[in-house]
């Protein structure tokens, strides 16, 4: 990843400040003299510019650079943790989670609670407010160093307004203004991106760039992008809806009123009921059931981990489609690698990887150039949540962030 070079003119203070901490968060240590090569601005402005981010306590010492030569040992900066935290939501049908970040972007406080299926969406706001209240306490970060709450939904948005259009498995759902719903209860700014959006941010962030799919798979599932180590969004920042590709037009009927469409045919709905229907599974297992349904879906998981036979042929018969939808994508854009996440790729990791990984072996065409990397995300379940706190801590860093926050104050221009 390359770092970006600043300007030495005065008027965009913002801009090389942004330049300035984003070049030392890569590195994690910096000298003024280090800064100045590495951004290309002067020594007169390195020294304005840290001394100010110094003053408003985004930078601290990091003790001395030991030096071969003569010369005298050089101060390091480092980004000072507790000068700055974001808060990320990740709103997803069947659970709602919410992490606060330090300005080094790790996780310093988290919790998750299962989404509430009231007709009024009031009620599911009300309750995030709540959680984002509490975490915030958790987390003992001062309010007036909380930048901003990410929220990571599920497409479609509308990301002008704020909007959620229609979020699958939240039928009361429809054209929901929740950015500025949850500002006006909680006080802060808000942004809204798409889960899947967020997650491939945030997997930028913890060090992956270069060019990836990141491919979500949860209630919803669902394709984040970056190329060229910058997200893309699209024309309208819904970009990654394959959830409705149809892998199999003999499969379950979707939502969309198709059948098979690969949303449909990698929940664990699905698996169980085919787990049934072959006898992996005992019958009776009641599928409108979440409860019932995610503990069948684990013990499928745990049957198909012990060795050959039917369980395992059921992910493995999944794992081809996926492989599929992947290498369409992969070839179309001529990405180095797909990384997966969310909730049930978590479960499924330790067969769905290798599985995915052995179809893709022999069909990627692009391999003959260079390798796929087939890869489960390091940021585990909550990848979603750390993804939307990254869009916020993105203001801080990104001199040209991709979304904005709206009412936006920085730490330290007060
Ligand atoms: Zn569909």
């Amino acid at each position: 990843m390359s770092v970006r070079r600043g300007t030495n003119l005065d008027r965009v203070g913002g801009f090389n400040d942004a330049v300035v901490l984003d070049a030392i968060r890569r590195s994690t240590r910096l000298s003024r003299v280090e800064l100045a090569e590495v951004t290309g601005l002067s020594g007169q402005a390195i020294s304005n510019i840290t001394r100010r981010l110094l003053e408003a306590g985004l930078l601290r010492d990091a003790g001395r650079q030991r030096t071969s030569g003569l010369g005298k040992p050089r101060t390091l900066l480092e980004l000072e943790p507790a000068g700055q935290y974001a808060v990320g939501v990740h709103l997803d049908p069947a659970v709602v989670t919410v992490v606060v970040l330090d300005l080094t972007g790790e996780v310093i406080a988290r919790r998750s609670v299962g989404t509430p299926h009231a007709d009024d969406p009031d009620v599911l706001i009300d309750r995030i407010a709540a959680t984002i209240e509490d975490v915030i306490t958790e987390a003992a970060a001062p309010r007036d160093r909380v930048t901003g709450v990410g929220i990571a939904a599920p497409g479609p948005i509308d990301v002008e307004r704020g909007v959620v259009v229609d979020p699958p498995n939240l039928s009361a759902w429809h054209l929901v203004p929740l950015r500025d719903e949850l500002r006006e209860r909680i006080g802060l700014p808000v942004l809204l991106d798409k889960d899947v959006t967020a997650a491939a941010s945030a997997e930028k962030w913890a060090g992956g760039g270069g060019s990836f799919v990141f491919f979500y798979l949860g209630t919803g599932v669902g394709a984040g992008l970056v190329i060229g180590d910058e997200v893309v969004r699209g024309s309208s920042s819904n970009v990654g809806e394959i959830g409705h590709v149809i892998v199999d037009p003999d499969g379950p009927v979707c939502y969309c009123g198709r059948r098979g469409c690969v949303g449909e045919a990698s929940q664990p709905r699905y698996l169980v009921q085919q787990a049934m229907q072959t006898g992996v599974l005992a019958q009776g297992i009641d599928l409108d059931d979440r409860g019932a349904v995610d503990a069948a879906f684990a013990r499928l998981c745990s049957e198909a981990e012990d060795g050959p036979g039917l369980a395992r042929e059921i992910v493995a018969v999944l794992a081809e489609r996926i492989a599929k939808v992947v290498e369409d994508i992969a070839n179309l854009l001529d990405l180095e690698r797909v990384v997966f996440g969310g909730p049930h790729w978590e479960q499924l990791a330790p067969l769905l990887g290798d599985a995915v990984r052995a179809a893709l072996e022999e069909r990627f065409l692009v391999r003959s150039v260079h390798p796929f990397e087939v890869a489960g995300t390091a940021l585990g379940v909550d990848v979603g949540a750390i993804g939307a706190a990254s869009l916020v801590l993105d203001q801080t860093f990104s001199p040209n962030p991709s979304v904005l926050l709206p009412d936006r104050e920085l730490v330290g221009e007060r």
